[in-house]
């Protein structure tokens, strides 16, 4: 029991640091296996004894179909339409109503990775210096990738009623077709790896 008990309080003290640190190493291991994925997002969230931090990061290709700086009125709509929605955790996940989960802190954000940073084609620049950029990606039609990053935070009354949670993500953003999620919990950090098809994350009790 004790042990358990100081796990736990291991969690909450370090709650924060955690989920950076999960947040990094998602980026350092999509660095490294070379996954700007299209259609592939990565979540990152850790579950306190009534709070829920989460961070989200999709390929701009899954939230609004292209990745380059908005340049027609109609593509600076879109990303202003996906920074609005993306800033409204409950237009991501779904919790029981029963949890009574209020959202406490919310944010989103588009970069665009020129070569400024966490992008995975810089991990091959020490391969080939010198080359023309994204040749190796002739289905992305040499355009920079960029990202929507949103975080969240929710605090639950009832955290105990979450045995599942569900991504709308999917309804919402008809490109994005599945999303790595690094959850951590009282039970420890798992990776799982939910999908348009398979859309429910469940939690073990
Ligand atoms: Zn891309």
């Amino acid at each position: 029991m004790s042990s358990a008990y100081s796990a736990e309080k291991m969690i909450k003290r370090n709650l924060i640091l955690i989920l950076i640190l999960v947040t990094c190493s998602l980026g350092a291991s999509a660095a490294a296996q070379s996954t700007h994925v299209h259609g592939q997002g990565q979540v990152g969230m850790a579950i306190d004894q009534n709070l829920i931090s989460m961070t989200l990061e999709s390929p701009g290709a899954d939230i609004v179909g292209f990745e380059h700086e908005a340049r027609t009125a109609e593509e600076k709509t879109a990303v202003t339409e996906a920074l609005k929605q993306l800033s409204n955790p409950m237009f991501v996940i779904q919790l029981p109503e029963s949890a009574s989960c209020k959202v406490v802190q919310a944010s989103s954000e588009v970069t665009s990775e020129n070569g400024d940073e966490g992008h995975a084609d810089h991990e091959e620049h020490t391969d080939h210096d010198e080359h023309e950029d994204h040749e190796d990606h002739a289905d992305h039609e040499n355009e920079a990738h960029g990202s929507f990053i949103a975080e969240y935070q929710l605090e639950c009354a009832t955290i105990a009623a979450i045995d599942s949670i569900k991504f709308v993500y999917f309804d919402h953003f008809r490109n994005a077709q599945s999303l790595i999620v690094v959850l951590i919990d009282k039970n420890g950090q798992h990776r799982h790896e939910i999908s348009r098809d398979n859309p429910i994350l469940y939690l073990k009790k």
